[in-house]
């Protein structure tokens, strides 16, 4: 019996080598297929984006809103980028994938925290001045973004009429949560802008559904104003559909002096687009302001 047991003892010893071999190899392949698809997980676009909100990497600009009327600038439409490494990301590429994977609510609240820090001041002087922002659909199911609006506006000094909602209908998907979600944020003083109004399969019935205070014409159809197009009417229906309902238009990418006296004569009060200015950064779009404020 302990000659066997000697024997057995003998084998394990003269085979302890190769299980320690074969540990080894498993082990190290093992950390490597887990090493492998941490990189390939940080190296995808979703890993990247979750990084850059971890990091904090979104930069906002500004662009110019202007009265028609005057061309002076009432204030600004703020537009996330992300500056990964030494190149900007404009916000088609990424903002559909951070609302398909949860990561929107992070990006708004950075949006807004970047507001506070970079006009917060501003916003203090120019009470009449305002920024509106962008929400998805996830900033419009329950009031937690409102939630966070409201005691930090009110520390910093800033009216809530000087943040502005912007939210296309694509946000309006849980109809009945968005509703309750909208008039929560007029109620708490701050003006709701319906985006790309008319792109949409349903903007009428949403105009029935939903209060807003301000309709913004896409440039789709600033686009065709002038031309001989189909759809060349189309922003001037808006317009009088929003003063049928009392509520304000901005038409949105006018680049030529023709779609503004158009669109000014038709009756829409404000303009964005390039023809007045393209999106700056928070220092430009200060200066910006002060030149129109000593020539006018
Ligand atoms: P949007 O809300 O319709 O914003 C207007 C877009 O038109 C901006 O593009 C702006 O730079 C561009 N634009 C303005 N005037 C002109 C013009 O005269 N000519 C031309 N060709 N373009 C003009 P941008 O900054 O690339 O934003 C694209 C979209 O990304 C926005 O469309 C908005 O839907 C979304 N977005 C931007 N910022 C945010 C954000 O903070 N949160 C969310 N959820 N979405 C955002
Ligand atoms: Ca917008
Ligand atoms: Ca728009």
């Amino acid at each position: 019996m302990s000659t066997f047991k000697f024997a057995g003892g003998a084998a394990r010893l003269r085979a302890r080598p190769w299980n320690w071999l074969f540990a080894g190899l498993a082990g190290g392949l093992a950390v490597s297929a887990w090493l492998g698809l941490l990189m390939v997980r940080r190296l995808s676009p979703l890993g990247q984006l979750s990084d850059a909100v971890r990091r904090h990497q979104f930069i906002v600009a500004y662009q110019p809103i202007v009265d028609l009327e005057t061309r002076r600038c009432v204030g600004a439409e703020a537009l996330v980028r992300w500056k990964q490494n030494n190149r900007v990301v404009r916000p088609d590429h990424f903002i559909p994938l951070a609302e398909h994977r949860g990561l929107i609510q992070a990006i708004t609240d950075q949006v807004f925290d970047t507001i506070l820090f970079e006009l917060g001041e501003f916003l203090q002087r120019y009470r009449e001045m305002y920024v509106s922002i962008n929400l998805s659909a996830p900033d419009l199911v329950t009031r937690r973004f409102l939630d966070r609006l409201t005691p930090a506006l009110a520390e910093a000094g800033i009216s809530p009429q000087q943040i502005r909602i912007e939210a296309t209908e694509r946000c309006f998907l849980d109809a009945d949560a968005a509703k309750e979600v909208i008039q929560a944020f007029r109620d708490a003083g701050h003006p709701v802008y319906i985006d790309d109004f008319g792109t949409g399969y349903s903007s009428l019935s949403h105009l029935q559904n939903f209060q807003v205070d301000v309709l913004k014409i896409d440039k789709s159809f600033v686009d065709t104003v002038g031309q001989d197009a189909a759809s060349s009417s189309v922003a001037s229906h808006i317009v009088d559909m929003a003063q049928t309902l009392g509520v304000q238009v901005v038409a949105e990418g006018i680049e030529h002096e023709e779609q503004a006296c158009y669109l000014h004569a038709r009756g829409a009060q404000f303009g964005q687009g390039w023809l007045f200015s393209e999106p700056l950064s928070a220092p430009d779009f200060i200066r910006y302001v002060g030149r129109a404020l000593v020539t006018v």
